[in-house]
């Protein structure tokens, strides 16, 4: 029999989490936005709209610290952050191509390194998607395969009820723990009418298409005609679910400091930059074909994967109105 939860239970079960100890993230408005952050007892979350920034930093987060140094007479010491000390986190109220991003990164970040900062987070974190009933222009989850029903990367999912109220599917067995030890705010209802769903209006894109023709045109004006206006700002990149790439610098004077793992662009100038001043990629079409390579190319070559989840954010955000689903459907047609 399908579970339901009330609003007013879902917020009681962000209190009971919240009181336990748990770190828990869920959107919630700040200023004229709304922003995936942690959440206090209290009612704070706001499920009405997309939040501004993705849900990846939950796992990966702008700027930490890996490392920290201390240079003394005696020689010098180097301490490890202890990824173990990453609390129990649960991320609450996800939007589909929030939450699908988080498996497609699992690949890049266990891949010939294993990078434990990620993969702790990934394993202490317990994802709550929610459905999307809503859409604008820039949605094109479903162009891409996914859907605002899609319950990949979520551990519990839920689906809004006409009269209110969500109905939950336990996806994993961390969603399963989750309602085991909470079961008093679920309900078993018979039967729930959902509502309905939003529609993104992009048609499905033929990934394999694309992917064909980017192996083919490496070399080629288009990348010129269609990213002369980019300011390489890095909007995109930083605003996506998927984007991961991240520098490493030692911060600090000669006698101590740390060493810090910090997001980077390919849109930055200084990107590829190399220490004898070569830059490979020294002209911003160069820097936009990488995204798109990387992105329906690269990482589906290695990895059989798609590093967009559609959500759109790119595209509201870019200050030149670059539209990657424009460019998509134009690729696709070529
Ligand atoms: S590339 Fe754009 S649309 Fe695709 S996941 Fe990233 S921000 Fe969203
Ligand atoms: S947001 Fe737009 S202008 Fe900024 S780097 Fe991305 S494509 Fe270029």
């Amino acid at each position: 029999m399908p579970k339901t939860i009330t609003e007013q239970n879902l917020n009681s079960l962000i209190d009971a989490l919240v009181q336990d100890g748990t770190r828990v993230v869920g959107p919630k408005r700040a200023g004229t936005m709304t922003v995936y952050e942690p959440l206090s007892a209290g009612v704070e979350l706001s499920l009405a709209e997309m939040p501004r920034r993705s849900a990846k930093e939950v796992f990966f987060p702008v700027c930490e610290n890996i490392l920290s140094f201390q240079r003394t007479e005696q020689g010098t010491t180097v301490t490890d952050v202890d990824v173990c000390t990453f609390p129990e986190t649960v991320l609450v109220g996800a939007r589909p191509c929030d939450a699908a991003a988080a498996p497609v990164l699992d690949a890049v970040f266990s891949w010939d390194y294993r990078d434990e900062f990620f993969l702790e987070r990934r394993k202490k974190t317990t994802v709550i998607g929610v459905a999307c009933t809503k859409c604008d222009d820039a949605c094109f989850c479903t162009a891409v395969g996914l859907s605002p029903a899609e319950t990949r990367g979520s551990d519990l999912f839920l689906t809004p009820l006409a009269g209110g109220g969500y109905v939950c599917q336990v996806v994993t067995d961390k969603g399963e723990a989750l309602v085991d030890q909470h079961s008093q705010l679920f309900a078993d209802t018979p039967s729930a009418t959902p509502q309905p769903l939003a529609e993104p209006a992009a048609g499905q894109f033929d990934l394999k298409r694309i992917k064909a023709w980017l192996d083919n045109h490496f070399e080629s004006p288009f990348w010129v005609g269609i990213s002369e206006r980019c300011a390489g700002c890095g909007a995109c990149a930083f605003l996506c679910p998927a984007c991961h790439c991240f520098d490493i610098n030692d911060e600090g004077t000669e006698k101590e400091g740390h060493r810090r793992k910090h997001w980077d662009a390919c849109a930055f100038g200084k990107f590829t930059n190399h220490a004898s001043g070569h830059n490979p990629r020294d002209a911003q079409p160069e820097r936009y074909r990488n995204r798109i390579m990387h992105k329906f190319k690269y990482y589906d070559d290695k990895f059989g994967q798609t590093l967009c989840t559609g959500c759109g954010r790119c595209i509201r955000a870019c200050p030149v109105g670059i539209d990657i689903a424009a460019i998509l459907d134009e690729i696709q047609k070529q």
